[in-house]
Order: C-alpha cells, then sequence, then structure tokens
C-alpha cells in the first residue's frame, strides 16, 4: 500500500494562512510548481535555501508513493530590474553589458544552475520549461484577458487593469494587501504614467530600440510581462487548477498576487489549491541577495573562498545546516552555524555507518515502531524538518548506546531502524553520505596509483615487483584485471 494511503499530511497554504490536510485533486498523482531562477546571474546560496526546500517537499511527496508532475521553469525573459515593471530587463541588461547575445547569458546562467543543482543533490524537476519557449501561449493569454475585459493597451504595451478585476475579485488574496494599501505603497515612477493605476501591471512590454529581446505580436515587438509566464506554464502543463505552487516568500507579493488575478480571470477558478512559501536565508542580518553584494555561491562553500568562512563545507553540510530549520522559517547564515552543524551531521553520518557492524539482540531496549512514527510525524506537520532531525538523533543516541554495549536491538528492529533512517536521511532529506564518497575517491586514487607502479614494475621487467602489488592487493580483497582498455579493479 502506498505509504500516502496511511500518512494525513498536512501544508500550511499562504492561501488560508493555516495547515490543511493535503488532498490532491487526482487520488494518487500532485501537480506541483516552482517559480525557478532568472538565469541573468549565479545562483546564491539564498535562492539554492529556496529550491533545496522545494527538492525536499518533492522527495517526501514521492516518498509517500505519490506520482508527482514537478514543473520548475527557467525565467529566460521578462523579469525587469524592479518590481514596478520599469528598468530594463534583467537578462538584456547583462547581456548589453558584457557585449554578448542575451541567449549567451541564457545558457551561461542555466548551466550554472544546473552545476550548483547537481553538486548540491536536487532531484530533477520533471519538466523545465522556459519563458522564451512559451512566447505564443503568453500572447493567447494576454489576448484572453483582453477579451474579458481586463487588460488595456497603450502605446504598443499591455497591462492588466487591477482595479477592474478587483471590481469582483479579490487583488490582494494572497498577500493580504488591499488596493488602497497598494496605492498607498507604489512609488510614481518615470514611465509609469502609461498605466491607467500605478497598481496595473505589465503583461506585454513594448521593446525600446535599445531592447536586445524582442518578439512579434498584435501590439508591438516587445517581450512578455515576468509574471504571465508562470501563469501560462502552470496551466499548461498543470491544467488550470493544481495542487502546489512554491516559491520564495518574497514573491507572494506581486508576482504570485498578480499568477492568481491572470490565471483567475482565464479560467474563472483559484489555480492553486496549496500555496507554499519558503522562508529567507539572511547574511549578517540582511537578505541574502545579489543586488546588495551581501551573498555567498555555491561553489565558494565547497572551496571556502569567501571571508565569511572558515573553511571549506562539502554540500552534505550545507543541506543539513538548511534542514535544521524549517522552510518557514527566517534562517541566519554564518560559518559558525555551519561549523556547528557540521559536527552534528558527521555524528548522524558516523551513526549510520556503524548500523552495519551492529550485531542484533534479543530484545530492544528501544521502541523503534513509535520513534519511526515520530519521524512521519514530524513530516506529516507540513515537513517538519528540525522534528524529524532531532527524532533522527534519538536513534543515533541508541545507536551509541548499542556501540557501548549499554542498549541492545532485535534483529526485526534493527531492520526497521536502518530503513527508515536511511529513508529519512537519504531520499527525503537528500543527505549524502560525504565521507564514505570521499573514501572511496581516495581509494580509487591509491589504487590507481599502484596499478601505474605495477605498469612501470612490468615494464622493467621487474615481475616480482609487479606480482607483489597484485598478489597484496588481493590479500586485501582489491582484485585487478588486466583487459584490452588497461587495468581496472574489483573490490570483493
Ligand atoms: P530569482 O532568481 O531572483 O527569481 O529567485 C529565485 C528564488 O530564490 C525565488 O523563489 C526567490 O524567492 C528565492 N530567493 C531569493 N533570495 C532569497 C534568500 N535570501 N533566501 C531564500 N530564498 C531566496
Ligand atoms: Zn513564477
Amino acid at each position: 500500500m502506498e505509504l500516502y494511503k496511511e500518512n494525513q499530511l498536512k501544508i500550511y497554504n499562504s492561501l488560508s494562512k493555516s495547515k490543511e490536510v493535503f488532498q490532491p485533486v487526482s487520488e494518487g498523482r500532485v501537480g506541483m510548481y516552482v517559480c525557478g531562477p532568472t538565469v541573468y546571474s549565479n545562483v546564491h546560496l539564498g535562492n539554492v535555501r529556496t529550491f533545496m526546500s522545494f527538492d525536499m517537499v518533492f522527495r517526501y511527496l514521492l516518498h509517500l508513493g505519490y506520482k508527482v508532475r514537478y514543473v520548475r521553469n527557467i525565467t529566460d525573459a521578462g523579469h525587469l530590474e524592479n518590481d514596478a515593471d520599469e528598468g530594463e530587463d534583467r537578462i538584456a541588461k547583462k547581456a548589453r553589458l558584457e557585449q554578448i547575445e542575451p541567449m549567451e547569458v541564457v545558457q551561461r546562467y542555466t548551466v550554472d544552475f544546473h552545476n550548483v543543482t547537481k553538486k548540491y543533490n536536487f532531484l530533477p524537476p520533471s519538466i523545465e520549461p522556459t519563458a522564451t519557449g512559451h512566447i505564443v501561449e503568453q500572447i493567447e493569454m494576454i489576448k484572453e484577458i483582453m477579451e474579458k475585459g481586463l487588460a488595456y493597451e497603450v502605446n504598443g504595451s499591455v497591462y492588466f487593469d487591477v482595479i477592474e478585476y478587483n471590481k469582483n475579485n479579490h487583488y490582494g488574496i494572497l498577500s493580504g494587501r488591499n488596493i488602497e494599501d497598494a496605492i498607498h505603497n507604489t512609488r510614481v515612477l518615470d514611465g509609469q504614467s502609461e498605466k491607467k493605476n500605478p497598481q496595473d501591471f505589465a503583461l506585454w512590454k513594448k521593446a525600446d530600440e535599445r531592447h536586445i529581446m524582442r518578439w512579434p505580436s498584435p501590439w508591438s515587438d516587445g517581450f512578455p510581462g515576468w509574471h504571465l509566464e508562470c501563469s501560462v506554464m502552470s496551466s499548461k502543463y498543470l491544467g488550470e487548477q493544481f495542487d502546489i505552487h512554491g516559491g520564495g516568500m518574497d514573491l507572494k507579493f506581486p508576482h504570485h498576487e498578480c499568477e492568481i488575478a491572470q490565471s483567475h480571470t482565464c479560467s474563472g477558478v483559484q489555480p492553486v489549491n496549496y500555496w507554499m512559501h519558503a522562508n529567507m536565508l539572511l547574511l549578517n542580518g540582511q537578505k541574502m541577495a545579489k543586488s546588495t553584494g551581501n551573498y555567498v555561491l555555491p561553489d565558494e562553500i565547497l572551496t571556502g573562498n569567501n571571508k565569511v568562512l572558515p573553511k571549506a563545507f562539502s554540500a552534505g553540510v550545507v543541506r543539513f545546516f538548511n534542514m535544521q530549520a524549517h522552510y518557514r522559517s527566517i534562517l541566519d547564515f554564518s560559518g559558525e552555524a555551519l561549523l556547528a552543524s557540521e559536527k552534528g551531521y558527521h555524528r548522524l553520518m558516523e551513526a549510520i555507518d556503524y548500523l552495519e557492524d551492529i550485531i542484533p539482540n534479543k530484545e530492544s531496549t528501544f521502541d523503534v515502531a513509535d520513534w519511526k512514527q515520530k519521524c512521519y510525524d514530524a513530516m506529516n506537520d507540513d515537513f517538519n524538518t528540525p522534528i524529524l532531525i532531532a527524532h533522527l538523533f534519538e536513534a543515533v543516541k541508541f545507536i551509541n548506546l548499542i556501540k557501548d554495549d549499554k542498549a541492545t536491538v532485535s534483529s526485526g528492529d534493527l531492520e526497521l531502524l536502518n530503513s527508515t533512517i536511511n529513508a529519512f536521511v537519504f531520499d527525503v532529506l537528500g543527505l549524502t553520505n560525504d565521507a564514505k564518497e570521499q573514501n572511496s575517491d581516495k581509494l580509487d586514487g591509491v589504487v590507481e596509483l599502484l596499478i601505474k607502479l605495477r605498469k612501470e614494475a612490468r615494464n622493467n621487467k621487474d615481475w616480482a615487483l609487479s606480482d607483489q602489488i597484485r598478489d597484496e592487493l588481493l590479500a586485501q580483497g582489491i582484485q585487478l584485471k588486466d583487459g584490452r582498455e588497461g587495468t581496472t579493479y574489483s573490490v570483493n
């Protein structure tokens, strides 16, 4: 039986501002959309935190046995320098500054993002659509919104009419803002005069002469507004009403609020059943952000090459650090915090390594079944990874007591302990046993060296030394095999 049938998952829904029992639209299947990166620069560790939170959500849903279609887009056009539809397109600006093609910018930072996701052990999404790959669909959606009378054209640009929409709907349903506040809080910026109201947002922007990214449309040669791509791609791949939509807390307004307005205008239904927002990673008490220079890059963690880092850390330590906080809590990044996480992470991995050596006893001095249930209860309570980790450390304590002959475990419980701990640590939290992997890399290096020395001995017709290397390795359980492609080895 699928695990989701016996687990009542609750998700904090930003729309209702409460924890709700998770019930997908179709039984056994989940559609999840997460706003992906804007590929105009390297992702920083704050971006990584948000994507890692949703990687964990994806992993737990898979663990529960759901068939998940996870869509995470790449924003490669339309994201302007600020949220008020002003300034240049971020990618076009980078291309202009570096005198390269916008698509070169997109390619460079998409590749960087993918490298990061691999190094940090993310599962790939099911679909990774791009904004530029969906211009036709975006134009179609604009036409639909115009037909409904909720968008207007000015000088080749098209804007969503928020005031008109708000007459029969609630613009602010997600963020809790009301239009009056929005009017009050919106700065009057140059060029905004072409909008009827400052809080209207762009669906299509006419490109000025300098703009290198442009597509033909019924209104002008231009480019789509940023919010539109997510409405278009989520409905295209997940339907008009789907289960989960995620993103960082800072996307709630205006991005997600605008997404709801656009999608609802076209379909007449609430597009998303569970809105999930991940909280921010801070550095020096401020949000980590590219624009302020207050950031750490994921690669800097691995090399230690940033003044806030006392040394290099593995990707597993960063993942563990992130998972020690609930995804809806703010998290303060610091070198000291990473050092503390590293200690805990190693303690956990050492205990897992020791599991293999445990000899079972007749009885258990620890209620493993009850402990397992507590792990599930933690995750079922809105993905509470810090509580899960606290329970994992209960198991670590137990394993260490067994090591000191102060506790015993039955063979059935040992199996349960082993499978549960492995499932939560590696499948759900996505941690990796870096030390084990590093050791296997080291073994590779040492054996390769011995293979090289053996080859040299054979070239020198020193058969005694060549045989000695082979035989002594074999005595250690490492068998060398000579083949046409060279010498390989296997560990028995
Ligand atoms: P962007 O590439 O700017 O569209 O951002 C990609 C994702 O990273 C979005 O979901 C943002 O909300 C998220 N994000 C940006 N800064 C931070 C931060 N300091 N902490 C956590 N998430 C962030
Ligand atoms: Zn989005």
